[in-house]
């Protein structure tokens, strides 16, 4: 059972504690405190475990401060949509709103390699009206003989390149915890010029201590890539780790599966799922077809395979979509056969858009022949 306080409700009012040291006399419930802090309002939410069959709805809403009780059920208590459509996981981080409304593109670097290719890319993207990028630093890499991303000595440039242009969202990978602080000390040393979105990377989907520790700091945001060989309720459970750790600034990724049926593409896409995330749970979904497609082919109709699928996710209704570009993939130490040319820079956020209104258009003309839930 969830109790949905009143907006802003002052955790050291009376009324908070008059309801407080109600919970606590509760017989076997124990209540966990979530605080959603919005650019307009802190929402405060109280999640009742235990024996909450014996509570009534209409007795617990007339407890001082209490707004709303929804009952819940028992799969992801935090980022669930369980039988209230309105509730909303937004936020805003760096000045961007992420939500199911919104749409971002994060194009950018597989790997940070060198400080050119960083400047031009974030050039790039501020003469496209760009304010987000993704830039990996700490590689999981299937052989240990590859390269491993530069890790933190390449931070505090990468930082600086994208406070002069104007950058605010970097996604950037973290595969350990010491990752998070090393991020966090950069930030520090270079005085916030930017802000990270940590990415938890589709092979630590099921890392539940690095999960935790991600989900314990609520300094950064998390972007959460769907395991690409578990089912999609286990990498919900994944995201529901970070919420229930204090964290519910996340933001989910899929980014394919791992199956030969989706030959030719490195995985097999699964945009489909976009309206099921969304309808499963309160978090803005990104799509992220570089990983998925892993390729630079071209249809027929000279679009780019990446450039269909990802139009597939956004007229779905996606709200980030991450994208490996470079200055030269020929050179990228990462993931270069898939990066799009930064010529191809222009065409793709056109694309999106095209993409985007289609997707806004179909959204008005089903609202016509619906009614409101
Ligand atoms: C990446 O985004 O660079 C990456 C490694 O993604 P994934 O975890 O989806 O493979
Ligand atoms: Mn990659």
């Amino acid at each position: 059972m969830i109790l949905i306080l009143e907006p802003n409700t002052d955790p050291e009012s009376d009324t908070y504690r008059q309801l407080m040291r109600f919970l606590d006399q509760l017989p076997d419930i124990q209540s966990r405190t979530h605080r959603v802090v919005g650019a307009e309002q802190v929402l405060t939410e109280i999640y009742l475990i235990g024996n909450t069959s014996a509570l009534s709805i209409e007795e617990m809403s007339t407890l001082p401060t209490v707004e709303r009780v929804v009952r819940i059920s028992e799969e992801y208590r935090i980022i669930g949509r369980h039988h209230d459509n309105e509730r909303s996981l937004e936020f805003t981080y760096k000045g961007v709103t992420f939500s199911q409304h919104e749409l971002h593109v994060f194009a950018g670097l597989c790997a940070v390699d060198t400080p050119e290719h960083v400047e031009t890319m974030m050039q790039a993207l501020q003469e496209h009206g760009q304010v987000c990028t993704r830039m990996g630093v700490y590689k999981p890499r299937t052989s240990p003989y590859a390269f491993q991303g530069h890790g933190k000595s390449c931070l505090p440039y990468v930082f600086e390149l994208a406070g002069k242009y104007g950058i605010r969202v970097i996604a950037m990978e973290v595969t350990h915890e010491n990752h998070v602080r090393e991020i966090h000390e950069a930030l520090e040393q270079t005085g916030h010029p930017t802000g990270v979105m940590l990415q938890i990377g589709t092979r630590n989907t099921q890392n539940f201590e690095l999960l935790k520790a991600v989900g314990r700091q609520t300094e950064m945001p998390v972007l959460l890539k769907r395991g690409f060989g578990i089912t999609l309720e286990e990498s919900l459970n994944a995201a529901e780790y970070l919420a229930s750790e204090g964290n519910s600034r996340i933001v989910f990724g899929l980014r394919g599966m791992k199956t030969n049926m989706g030959d030719p593409h490195r995985n097999f896409v699964d945009f489909a799922h976009v309206p099921v995330v969304k309808r499963l749970s309160r978090l803005p979904v990104c799509i992220d077809p570089s990983h998925s497609v892993g390729s630079r082919d071209r249809a027929p109709d000279r679009l780019l395979d990446v450039m269909h699928v990802t139009a597939q996710g956004v007229i779905a209704g996606a709200n980030m979509v991450l994208v490996d570009f470079h200055p030269a993939p020929e050179k990228a130490l990462v993931d270069g056969p898939q990066a799009l040319r930064l010529d191809e820079l222009a065409p793709f956020l056109q694309d999106v858009q095209v993409a985007r209104e289609a997707y806004l258009k179909r959204v008005a003309l089903m609202r016509e022949y619906t009614a409101d839930p």
